[in-house]
C-alpha cells in the first residue's frame, strides 16, 4: 500500500469519506510542511515535512 503525502490527497472530498483514517494520520504530529503548513506524524506524508520538534529538550 502506497502512502501518499497528505498535502495532495487532503481534500474536501477525501476528508469527507476517510475522515477517521485522515484522524489518525494527523494525531501527534511530529512534522510539519513548509510548503503547505500541514501537520502528520509521519514525515512521508508531507511535500515539504520539517520535524516539529527539535531531539530532546535541553534541561537548564
Ligand atoms: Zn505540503
Amino acid at each position: 500500500m502506497s502512502q501518499k503525502e497528505l498535502c495532495k490527497i487532503a481534500k474536501k472530498d477525501y476528508l469527507d469519506s476517510n475522515l477517521n483514517d485522515y484522524r489518525v494520520l494527523v494525531q501527534n504530529p511530529r512534522y510539519l510542511c513548509k510548503k503547505c503548513g500541514r501537520a502528520a506524524n509521519a514525515k512521508e506524508l508531507l511535500c515539504k515535512s520539517k520535524k516539529l520538534y527539535k531531539k530532546k529538550p535541553s534541561k537548564k
